[in-house]
């Protein structure tokens, strides 16, 4: 080898060499996707957004992409993943996505065997308004100022200081209709919009309370984006309303769920699992969760939230005592993917069930609806003040 030749150089690899991006991997789901690159160097890189369609672009210096293209086929936010050569001294990357994202994360780390870096680019579904100021306040000048994005992205829209932020989530959306009622015909997701509505209403009439909604139209979501949407609000409470069918269709009244890995009865564990499909009614791919953090501060962390939501499952039946119908052992528990988050206290009510005929009458009464939504506001209001007691 010629180099061999010439006096001892102190790294053998030249300044004006490009990288070799040697490894990929992407994972995730329509919420959230991470994209790992292996380069053989430490990479400078710089990203940026841009709208029509939504992209985010990475720009890194020359660049040789020794890695099969299948590693890094578009999934989940990503539909299109291209890059290679600019110019002699630049590369691209060019991340074509589903709607509008940011970058949550994006870094540089050593490898844990040392030999390397890789790049990290954590991207997350954001709302359209989020990515339009993210396009507007981007600077294009500085190459490296990219290089530690997240404090360049905006905060979500946030409640007043000090304010109870509650997410209301009406099941089910767009494609996925969820339950249809045995007379009328109505189908759940409609129902849901509405108690969603008039429950966030009558939250936001309450000081010192921001509710909002994670669907405001017939629309569908993930049940991951739905967890997300709670999550960059900053949630402090997240409460899923439906209204499904049963086999039995003498069974009616309200019921209110928590997660939990094992299912409290096998009612609980079908409906659950009934749930859980609404992913698949609309085609999307059902993928392994996008990668948490397992460590021992996360399971304290969840043993904690599900405590908080055991407690706003049984405020709520407290209030619905005497005042409105529910099932045997009303409260119970399942794996209900739309209650994962961490760190949001969650449950999801089934105000009644869709499959009974006088319990469909009722979902449908604008008067029960402002009663069930008046009680629920108790409900919130006592758990609140519960919490706060105890220095929450
Ligand atoms: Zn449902």
């Amino acid at each position: 080898m010629a180099a061999s030749l010439l006096p001892v150089v102190a790294n053998s690899v030249e300044a004006g060499d490009p990288l070799l991006a040697y490894g990929a991997r992407i994972v995730g789901d329509d919420a959230r996707t991470r994209i790992v690159i292996d380069f053989d160097r430490e990479p400078r890189f710089s990203v940026h957004y841009i709208a029509n369609p939504e992209r985010i672009v990475v720009d890194l210096p020359a660049t040789a992409f020794g890695f099969p293209a299948k590693d890094l086929a578009a999934r989940g936010l990503f539909k299109d993943i291209r890059y290679g050569k600019m110019d002699e001294e630049s590369a691209r990357i060019v991340l074509t996505t589903t709607g509008p994202v940011k970058l949550a994360l994006a870094k540089v780390q050593a490898d844990e065997a040392g030999k390397g870096h890789r790049l990290v680019l954590d991207a997350e579904m954001i709302d359209k308004r989020a990515f339009a100021e993210l396009v507007k306040t981007q600077s294009w000048s500085d190459r490296t100022e990219a290089a530690q994005t997240t404090s360049a992205i905006p905060a979500p829209e946030k409640a007043a200081p000090g304010d109870f932020v509650i997410a209301v989530d009406a099941g089910h959306g767009g494609i996925d209709t969820g339950a249809i009622g045995v007379d009328t015909k109505t189908e759940e997701k409609q129902v849901t919009l509405a108690f969603a509505k008039a429950l966030t209403d009558r939250l936001n009439k309450e000081p010192g309370i921001k509710a909002f909604l994670t669907r405001e139209d017939d629309e569908f979501l993930s049940l991951s984006q739905r967890v997300l949407i709670a999550r960059q609000n900053h949630a402090g409470l997240f409460i899923s309303l439906h209204a499904d069918t049963l086999k039995q269709k003498d069974i009616r009244g309200a019921t209110v769920y928590t997660i939990s890995d094992k299912a409290s009865d096998k009612l609980a564990a079908d409906l659950a699992e009934r749930e859980n499909l609404s992913d698949q009614i609309a085609g999307k791919e059902t993928v392994a969760e996008p990668p948490e953090v397992a460590d021992i501060l996360l399971d304290l962390t969840r043993r904690e939230t599900q405590a908080f939501s055991i407690s706003l499952a049984e405020s709520v039946l407290n209030s619905f005592k005497d005042q409105v119908g529910t099932i045997n052992n009303p409260h119970r528990h399942a794996g209900f993917r739309v209650l994962q988050a961490p760190d949001v206290p969650s449950i999801l009510l089934e105000i009644g069930f869709l499959s009974n005929a006088e319990d469909e009458k009722l979902l449908l009464d604008e008067a029960w609806r402002g009663k069930i939504v008046g009680l629920l506001t108790d409900a919130v209001k006592r758990y609140r003040a519960a919490v706060m007691a105890n220095g929450g």
